[in-house]
């Protein structure tokens, strides 16, 4: 132990990270106020206290002092779109209109891959800028989208996970796949970027609506291909959505129905919104562990609904936390933890701080399945992390001053925390912004 190690790195802070959901359990968290997080070939080492640890650092590693921030993994956003980067706040009354006024015509755009290319280099730079060092991406239909996005993932070693969008009616022509052509690119996507060093590939209808029934079918039947991809995708996000689903596929007993209908409730399946599901709907969705991507900033902004997190809880639903950037306002975790936070009030919940953290780190993590590879600081997990700065602006250096304990501490981040809290972000080790 007492060797130089070259790839061994040591970092002093304050360092909290999860074992377990904290709604459901005492000890679900280590929290160590002079903490030491070892590093080494990119893989967590030890997480502890400094005074326990500090003796096991090899000869010639040099400790780097962050006392006085505060350390956490780094966070997981479960349903983002890149190619809307440029279109974020963009005006219109609710999610139709604003799909065809401006999400279609600038995803048309990703047909060219330098274009693509050059919003990837923007959209990663403002998500580890945030502090998100995975997350779950929608590219568009065009197969260049995903090249280019993979590419400049894997050129910063990041981990992520995204796919190509399938889609075959009710969308603009240039957009459209056939059912065929869509499956047969998603497949030579899959064979050329899933499991390439940090890449993992999501097969990806963008909703029911935009897929035909033969699309669905092929759909399923590469998940089932393909058992340890991911499957991503929107349910039940608004009550416009829902009826013309209705409408569409009028044997389906629900929304959700229509994807287990295809046999796309799996694990690794990631849903995004599961507003206005059913008890039926939600048994479903734990019975087949398949994830849900809470998505409240989107939520609000589009006025879709408010997520039901007590009926979400009371069926113990693995549950996440996304931005949906661009219907999504923010690339902040912290900000979407605010908007969670003001979602749940308004259905008589009351979320923790702690649980929030909980649900953008380790609970992305085990909704994709990803536990002991991020998402906490557990022993040989990848060294995906970040550094918060209680100080970081005025008003949150005067309130976490006065912070009595963790989660007063934690519920400041969240609720006045955004970018500027993040004073660094590592992934694999390294330090990436
Ligand atoms: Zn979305």
């Amino acid at each position: 132990m007492h060797r130089t190690t070259p790839n061994c790195q040591a970092y002093r802070a304050a360092i909290l990270h999860f074992h377990a959901d904290p709604a459901f359990d005492d000890k679900a968290y280590a929290w160590h106020e002079d903490g030491l997080l070892i590093v080494a070939d990119g893989h967590v080492q030890a997480a502890g206290e400094y005074a326990l640890l500090h003796s096991r650092l090899p000869e010639g590693v040099m400790v780097q002092d962050y006392r006085g921030k505060l350390i956490v993994p780094g966070f997981i956003d479960t349903h983002i779109h890149y190619p809307q980067t440029e279109m974020i706040a963009s005006p219109a009354p609710g999610l139709l209109p604003w799909l065809q006024t401006y999400t279609f015509p600038n995803e048309r755009k990703f047909a060219d891959a330098e274009h693509a290319g050059e919003v990837a280099r923007f959209f990663l730079d403002e998500l580890l800028r945030c502090g998100t060092t995975t997350a779950m991406v929608y590219c568009t239909v065009h197969p260049a989208s995903v090249d280019a996005f993979f590419a400049e993932s894997e050129k910063r070693q990041l981990r992520m996970v995204a796919g190509k969008v399938l889609m075959d009616r009710h969308c603009p022509e240039f957009l459209c796949d056939t059912a065929e052509s869509g499956i047969r690119e998603s497949e030579e996507l899959i064979r050329k970027w899933h499991k390439r060093g940090r890449q993992l590939y999501a097969i990806t209808p963008r909703f029911a609506a935009t897929s035909s029934e033969a699309q669905l079918q092929l759909a399923g039947e590469l998940a089932r291909a393909y058992p340890d991809t991911f499957l991503q995708t929107h349910v039940a996000e608004n009550t416009d959505e829902v009826a013309w689903i209705k409408a569409l596929f009028p044997d389906a007993r629900s929304y959700l129905d229509v994807y287990d209908r295809y046999g796309m409730l799996r694990p690794r399946a990631m849903y995004a919104h599961c507003i206005w599901l059913d008890d039926r709907d939600r048994e479903r969705m734990r019975e087949t562990q398949s994830a849900t991507a809470v998505c409240p900033t989107s939520n609000l902004f589009l006025g879709s609904g408010l997520f039901d997190f007590a009926k979400a809880d009371a069926m113990r639903l693995p549950l996440s936390l996304a931005s949906d950037v661009g219907g999504g306002t923010s690339f902040s975790m912290l900000q979407t933890m605010n908007e969670a936070y003001k979602v749940a009030r308004m259905g008589g919940t009351h979320l923790p701080a702690l649980r929030m953290f909980y649900l953008a780190t380790l609970g992305g993590a085990r909704s994709m399945q990803l536990e002991g590879t991020i998402g906490n600081f557990a022993t040989g997990a990848e060294a995906d992390f970040i550094v918060l700065d209680p100080q970081a602006t005025p008003l949150l250096a005067r309130r976490t001053a006065r912070a009595e304990n963790l989660e007063e501490m934690l519920f400041a981040f969240a609720l006045l925390g955004d970018d500027r809290a993040v004073t660094a972000t590592y992934s694999a080790g390294k330090l990436v912004i």
